[in-house]
């Protein structure tokens, strides 16, 4: 049975979907069945991993608010041993129409019931808002990944995040864990980034990750070319620690499990 982990900081800008696409695809490279999954009505990740957003027919929209069964909108990442679930602007619409519904919070985590067998690791990229996708996202999890962006004012707005996933424990998935916090977007050259380090780690202390994400061109890059950095530069220093990263993950896993 594969892992679900949530890509979760209300925060936009943090690093959340180019972590959820790289994480994702070092996973794949690791040989790992992967399926990740978009609930971010810009769907940034569905493009980052080579889907055209032009030809999605049907998304994670048409799963969530009109039942249609997972494996009909998986689709085939650029990547091997990735697949995705597209997300697109139509997305935008289901935070509200949701509302009415019966079992609006636990629906992405009946419909990805039928898919976690199938793959080793199912990764949620989640829009930047605590509300019923981010929700939905967090019923469904084994545990959540948080992005924290190395700069001021980092530790702003967590605790809004730690409070909805103790609600969400205490109410909708009680087996809920926090999976690690990752640094992103370290400027080196900078004090302050190694400020905010230990910022983060007074309050994190080992949840943090020994990666920790530079801030590197190519990482940017990549997106735009519809690739993950390992496929789109491998011998980067973004596609090293994304990789480490990955091993980071899968051993914490294998400790649990
Ligand atoms: P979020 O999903 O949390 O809103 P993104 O992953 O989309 O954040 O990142 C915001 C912007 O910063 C994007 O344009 C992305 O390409 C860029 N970015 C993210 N991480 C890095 C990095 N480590 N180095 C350089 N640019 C980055
Ligand atoms: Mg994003």
């Amino acid at each position: 049975m594969g892992k679900i982990i949530a890509m979760a900081n209300q925060k936009g800008g943090v690093g959340k979907t180019t972590s959820a696409v790289n994480l994702s695809a070092c996973l794949a490279y690791l040989d790992k069945k992967v399926l990740l999954v978009d609930i971010d009505p810009q769907g940034n990740a569905t493009s980052g991993v080579g889907v055209n957003k032009a030809d999605v027919n049907q998304c994670i929209y048409n799963v969530l608010v009109e039942d249609v069964p997972v494996k009909e909108v998986i689709t085939q990442s650029s990547v091997s041993n990735l697949d995705i679930i597209p997300a697109t602007i139509q997305l935008a619409g289901a935070e509200i129409e949701l509302v009415p519904t019966i079992s609006r919070e636990i629906r992405l985590k009946k419909s990805l019931e039928m898919a976690k067998e199938h793959y080793d690791y199912i990764i949620i990229d989640c829009p930047p808002s605590l509300g019923l996708l981010t929700i939905n996202a967090l019923t469904s999890s084994d545990t959540v990944l948080i992005p924290v962006q190395c700069e001021y004012y980092a530790l702003e707005g967590l605790s809004q995040l730690l409070n909805t996933i103790r609600l969400v424990q205490k109410h909708l998935n009680k087996d809920l864990m926090i999976e690690g916090v990752l640094l992103t977007m370290l400027d080196a050259r900078t004090n302050l980034g190694i400020q905010v380090i230990e910022e983060v780690k007074k309050y994190f202390q080992d949840k943090v990750y020994n990666s920790i994400i530079p801030r590197n061109v190519r990482l940017g890059e990549a997106p735009s070319h519809g690739q993950p950095i390992i496929t789109y530069d491998p011998k980067s220093r973004g596609a090293e620690v994304y990789l480490e990263l990955a091993k980071e993950v899968m051993a914490s896993g294998e400790r649990v499990g």
